[in-house]
């Protein structure tokens, strides 16, 4: 349910509201908007009738059913689009937001000149991997809490923002205590108890779709973030499989326009995981931008040639450079 208060109903009367609807066992979500706030009703399905009575409460202007499964993502619970604000950097705002760097942090070396090189290409966010899904457990599987300290140093050297994956549960709160944005990766995008966990977390989360969930499954598993009461949530297209074998994934661009007309989140693109390699990467980052992405999630490599993780699908630092020109070039057509 979502209650519309009237555009005159007063803060007192808003608080008013939603002390009520906690003490009839639901949560409140209210969003605050320039016209007037709506508060979303979330509880038990089944005693959802006792809320109409709160159309008797000073200020309520109607009392509204989400028919959508997924309620607090869903527009009709919010006002306009959601901004992520992480620092100085705005996601889900005008600005077309570049999360660039290596797959995995490998040493303090490659990260520092990956943040610089992202840096200097103009990207606000730097991404490593210290915790990293692989399909063999022969692979290497991240340096762990030893590439999270990296993550901080360079972190402070660099005065970058870094987003990274938490895998597991139990790790969430340490990675929590070094990143600035925790990824949920594709693999994880189920994980019902991790999306529990990081829905308590302070800081914003990075939502990927998995490479076989839905549009409706990537907003129900955002829906357990959102519930729990974290709403910092970013989306992230990475690929689906498909019978196509040419890439490793196959980018779902009509996701984008799909899921930024279902919910209020700021969408994002990630072509490295989608393409596979690198080659394909700058075309589909330019569809991201066309598209009306967000931003992107890109990888970028000093030297792809010796990378320990996904080198075939990192861009070397002139094709970063060359990519950030043609997404700002794309962005100012858009803008006009
Ligand atoms: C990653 O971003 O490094 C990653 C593992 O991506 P995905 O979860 O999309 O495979
Ligand atoms: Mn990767």
């Amino acid at each position: 349910m979502i209650i519309v208060m009237k555009s005159q109903a007063t803060e007192k009367q808003i608080e008013e509201v939603i002390r009520w609807i906690e003490s009839v066992g639901f949560t409140a979500h209210p969003s605050r908007g320039v016209e007037r706030t709506i508060i979303g009703v979330i509880g038990d399905e089944r005693q959802k009738e006792g809320i109409k009575q709160a159309q008797r409460l000073e200020g309520v202007e109607k009392i509204i059913p989400i028919l959508k499964p997924y309620k607090l993502a869903s527009r009709e619970s919010h006002q306009g689009n959601t901004m992520v604000t992480v620092g100085r950097v705005k996601i889900g705002g005008p600005e077309f937001v570049v999360m660039a760097g290596p797959c995995a942090v490998e040493s303090q070396e490659q990260l520092l000149e990956a943040a610089y090189i992202v840096k200097k290409g103009g990207a606000q966010i730097l991404r490593g991997g210290a915790y990293k899904p692989r399909t063999s457990p022969y692979s290497f599987q991240g340096m762990e809490e030893e590439g999270l300290k990296l993550l901080e140093q360079v972190r402070v050297k660099a005065s970058i923002p870094v987003i990274t994956e938490v895998v597991n549960s139990t790790d969430v709160d340490l990675v929590e205590s070094y990143a600035d944005i925790l990824q949920i990766g594709a693999r994880n995008v189920q994980n019902f108890p991790l999306l529990k966990k990081v829905g308590h977390a302070t800081k914003p989360v990075l939502l990927k779709r998995g490479m076989m969930t839905t549009i409706e499954e990537l907003l129900m598993s955002a829906e357990y973030i959102l519930a729990a009461g974290n709403p910092n949530v970013i989306l992230c297209e990475r690929g689906i499989r498909t019978f196509e074998t040419a890439t490793r994934n196959t980018l779902d661009i009509s996701a984008v326009p799909v899921l930024k007309s279902l919910t209020h989140l700021p969408v994002i693109v990630d072509p490295s995981h989608a393409a596979g390699q690198w080659q394909y990467v700058i075309p589909l980052a330019r569809a991201a931008a066309a598209v009306g992405a967000d931003g992107i999630l890109v990888e970028v490599h000093p030297h792809p040639e010796k990378a320990i993780c996904d080198g075939a699908q990192s861009l070397k630092p002139e094709k970063f450079y060359q990519l950030m020109d043609e997404l700002r070039a794309v962005s100012s057509v858009l803008r006009h």
